[in-house]
């Protein structure tokens, strides 16, 4: 998980400072110390610490904040505050130009993940609507524009190329050039990347930029090269100038200091985080859903729209109807788990729930429930329509049928039909509790 160092030890830091009463100065300091190592250990740019310690220790120990109530709970808001200050503070849009296309220019490293961050780009601004052109900029790697034309096609989003012999920036002209007369909305160019910045490279997108005038350049860095991809951010900026940063396979960097560095030092934003390998794991940047993440208050706000996007309104609608009515049968519960599960995986879910800190994530063993969820699945599955609309008929011989076919213990299918009865009863519990005039569900 991301930040998951960081996390542990910033929880601790602020843990101890909680439920006191009273705070001293010197309880500040001490925390403080603390956090200045796990950010340090995170590998977060020295300057940013220093200034970040600085800012939280100068508002932490004001008489406001010491002779407080909750002294503990105001120094982690302080905390809270810096940190989306330190990343933000507010959310970086895209900008789109006034006339159709919008020219998104694609700077980076190689192996940064340019071509699939452009593709994930192309895959959700077309979720919104828009009509995008992926444009293969990239002539000196050979493998590029077979690339991007993979990852185009597996979008359905189309992909202009002229091969490697034409100069990038004919392409990127003739690409703009196609776009207008084909009434593209967005233009997404590809370019070249290097293992190492050079003039000749910087040269090819400064023309680029010429001939272009994107409306914005991003800058894909891999935030696992932790320092480095600030370094690069810099030195991109400042040779080419970028709108905004696009840091790539966040999902396996568990020290997070390029995330937290980026903005500060280039003092251009971080607009969308890469999360995995798939074409759909790009997410718009939330400097504050990340913070509370990295303190462990939890992302609910990122929870409730996977959720969303995930489940289906009307489905749920109907679905609240039956558990009010006591109809909610083991096809409905099947429906529910196939929709957890169209969240993402497990782990990634329950790390946005405020409360489960990343030890206790550590704790609950992720693949083991996964498993679990898959066998819940093959049982229900084993099942006639009949007996999912009617358990109480599943006899013994029944069951033995059921294991047999869902490759299972006939144990197994007794526990799930157990809690399946156990859920039935929370469900009618929450229902009467609602009925008497106290919150629930049931009640509206
Ligand atoms: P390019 O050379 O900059 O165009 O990089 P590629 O797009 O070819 O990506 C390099 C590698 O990084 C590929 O194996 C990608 O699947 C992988 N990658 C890109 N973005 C992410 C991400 O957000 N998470 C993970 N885990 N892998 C990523």
């Amino acid at each position: 998980m991301v930040f998951e160092g960081l996390s542990n030890k910033l929880q601790e830091a602020v843990r101890k400072l909680k439920g006191k009463g009273r705070v001293t100065e010197k309880d500040v300091k001490e925390m403080m110390r603390e956090i200045k190592l796990a950010l340090l250990e995170a590998d977060v740019n020295f300057k940013v610490v220093k200034d970040f310690i600085a800012k939280v220790s100068e508002r932490a120990v004001g008489q406001d904040v010491l002779e407080s109530l909750t002294p503990g709970q105001q120094v982690i808001k302080i905390v809270h505050e810096e940190l989306i200050n330190l990343m933000g503070p507010g959310q970086s849009k895209l900008v789109f130009a006034p006339k159709p296309p919008t020219v998104y220019m694609m700077v980076g490293l190689q192996g940064s993940g340019k071509t699939t961050t452009s593709g994930k780009l192309a895959n959700l601004l077309r979720k919104q609507g828009k009509k995008p052109l992926l444009v293969a900029c990239d002539v000196y790697r050979p493998a590029a524009i077979k690339q991007l034309q993979v990852v185009g096609g597996q979008l359905g989003v189309d992909v202009f190329s002229m091969g490697d012999k034409t100069n990038p920036i004919d392409i990127a002209k003739a690409a703009i050039e196609h776009a207008k007369s084909k009434q593209y909305d967005l233009v997404i160019i590809d370019t070249a990347g290097r293992l190492h910045i050079d003039e000749a490279l910087m040269d090819e997108l400064k023309n680029i930029k010429e001939s272009v005038r994107p409306t914005e350049i991003l800058l894909v860095v891999d935030s696992m090269t932790g320092q480095d991809a600030v370094n690069v951010s810099e030195t991109f900026n400042e040779k080419l100038g970028i709108d905004g940063v696009i840091l790539t396979k966040l999902d396996g960097d568990t020290r997070g200091g390029a995330a937290l560095s980026v903005k500060t030092v280039t003092g251009k934003p971080i607009k969308f985080i890469g999360m995995g390998e798939k074409l759909n794991d790009l997410e718009p940047f939330f400097p504050d859903r990340m913070a509370s993440r990295i303190l462990g208050m939890g992302d609910v706000l990122s929870l409730i729209e996977k959720a969303q996007e995930a489940f289906d309104e009307k489905k749920a609608l109907e679905l609240e109807r039956k558990m009010r009515t006591q109809q909610f049968t083991l096809e409905d519960f099947l429906e529910q788990m196939q929709q957890i599960k169209k969240m993402g995986p497990l782990n990634k879910i329950l790390g946005m729930i405020p409360g489960i800190n990343a030890e206790a994530l550590n704790a609950i063993n992720t693949a083991d429930s996964e498993k679990e969820l898959a066998r819940f699945e093959a049982i229900i599955k084993s099942m006639t329509k009949q007996e999912r609309n009617d358990p109480s008929i599943i006899n013994g011989s029944r069951r033995k049928r059921i294991a047999a076919g869902s490759g299972t213990k006939v144990q197994d299918v007794n526990k799930v039909l157990k809690s399946f009865e156990e859920m039935k009863k929370m469900m009618k519990l929450m229902n009467d509790l609602g009925k008497h005039g106290k919150k629930g569900f049931g009640n509206k």
